[in-house]
């Protein structure tokens, strides 16, 4: 059998991972270990997960889902798609998600995963507790009210493993997707307010390239939609985010009113992929940057061109979690599918840094990114924080790897 890999297979691990059946034997592995790191979904596209100690997974551990008035404590392991259905069965919701529902509930919410919306937060802005096992292996609860909850929620796993999570809740609701095809390339920055705030999620797909952009727009229920709009027409059919790809496993579109698990992910849940033949990268910038960001990425095109798959325009609502790639600001994410060819898209992301850093982009923690540690301080002003609080956790770099030693050092 080949080596473990993550789910594009651009990354072999360094270890066999270790799957305990339950938290008194999870913690006796984190005690006696000098290295650890947890692999939730595998769905991050470089070397975050991965050690040279010992790799666990807390999938294997009793499977949780308790849903009180307007919270739900789940198990760390589970997927999204799994706690949604749960909740929408009891009428309840979380306020988003992300374009995938197989992706970890801890694995998302500890690089700063995010759906979009102008009023929506990234996935770990709901999260109202956590418990995780510390480097001495025992258990730590923190909640909003204590001083290094915002610290400890996007912590990369730098401060120990995640058994539990509790969340946000809130009344279930419907939603209706609508995708046009046609926007103008332009008016994704003149129109950009007008376009971003026009559902309650929205994802504009382009190439850089194209002078016609994809609209999927993602409306509560009952929202009046028109044929035409901003120069954009109704899709004639279903859309992969990749217009020429079959669109089979995307998300019910055309209008149809659903519940809001099986809308605002762009893929179904019981369309498992085990793998996929690409690499992504993503840049948040400030709102304001907006703009200029998208003149900046037409410029690039004909250098962007030979390696992309598909870039996809999201925004997010700002957070105060010192991680959070939308910490203190309203943020536009610009993210890029792009070919399995990493020698090949390297160069290309640096070209992206060199115009999008000095806007003040912040990369994605879990994609391809080629940002130092000075870099990245500049980026996310909380990191030294945030290096200081996980000293004070795990004071002996249990759970430090490669990754954090090269982006985030003590
Ligand atoms: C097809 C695809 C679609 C995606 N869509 C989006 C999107 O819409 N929005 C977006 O922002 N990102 C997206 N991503 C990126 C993805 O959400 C992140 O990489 C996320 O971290 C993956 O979660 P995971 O469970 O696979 O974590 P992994 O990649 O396995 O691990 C990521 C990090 O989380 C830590 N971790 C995982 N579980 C635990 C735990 N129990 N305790 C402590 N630490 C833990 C790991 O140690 C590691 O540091 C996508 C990725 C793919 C492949």
């Amino acid at each position: 059998m080949g080596a473990l890999t993550n789910w594009a297979g651009n990354i072999a691990f360094s270890a066999d991972v270790r799957q305990p059946a339950s938290v008194p034997e999870l913690q006796e592995l984190v005690s006696s270990a000098e290295r650890l790191r947890v692999l939730g979904t595998g769905h991050s596209f470089n070397r975050i997960a991965d050690t040279t100690g010992t790799l666990v997974s807390v999938a294997g551990l009793p499977k949780l889902i308790s849903i009180a008035d307007d919270t739900v404590t789940v198990s760390a392991g589970l997927r999204y798609g799994e706690v949604t259905a749960a909740l929408q069965a009891e009428g309840r919701a979380l306020h988003n998600l992300g374009s995938l529902p197989h992706i970890s509930v801890a694995g998302a919410c500890s690089t700063g995963t995010h759906g979009s919306g102008d009023a929506n937060g990234t996935l770990a802005s709901a999260v109202s507790g956590i418990t995780f096992i510390g480097a001495d292996g025992e258990l730590v609860t923190l909640t909003r009210d204590d001083p290094d909850f915002l610290g400890s929620v996007i912590s990369l796993g730098a401060l120990g493993v995640i058994v539990q999570l509790q969340l946000d809740t809130q009344p279930a609701f419907e939603i209706s997707q609508v995708v046009y095809d046609g926007l103008p390339v332009a008016r994704l920055g003149s129109d950009f307010e007008e376009v971003f705030s026009s559902a309650y999620s929205v994802s504009a797909f382009t190439d850089w390239v194209d002078p016609d952009v994809m609209v999927w727009r993602k409306l509560r229920a009952g929202t009046p939609y028109e044929p035409s709009w901003l120069g954009a027409r109704l899709a004639d059919g279903a859309r992969h985010p990749i217009k020429s790809m079959p669109a089979d496993f995307a998300t019910e579109q055309g209008g149809v009113v659903g519940p809001w698990n099986e809308r605002l992910p762009h893929f179904r849940l019981e369309f498992t992929p085990s793998n996929g033949e690409e690499l992504q990268t993503e840049y948040f910038v400030p709102r304001a940057a907006a703009a200029q960001a998208f003149e900046e990425l037409k410029a690039l095109g004909e250098r962007i061109a030979p390696v992309i798959q598909i870039s996809e325009v999201r925004t997010v609502a700002a957070d105060d979690l010192w991680l959070s790639p939308s910490q203190g600001r309203d943020t536009v994410a610009l993210h890029f599918t792009w070919i399995q060819d990493e020698a090949a898209v390297r160069p290309v992301v640096a070209a992206l840094e060199e115009v999008l850093l000095p806007l003040g982009a912040r990369p994605h923690w879990g994609k391809v990114f080629t940002a130092d540690a000075a870099t990245l301080r500049d980026c996310y002003p909380k990191i030294p924080d945030f290096v200081a609080l996980a000293a004070r956790y795990d004071p002996a770099g249990k759970f430090r790897n490669d990754y954090l030693n090269t982006y985030l050092p003590a």
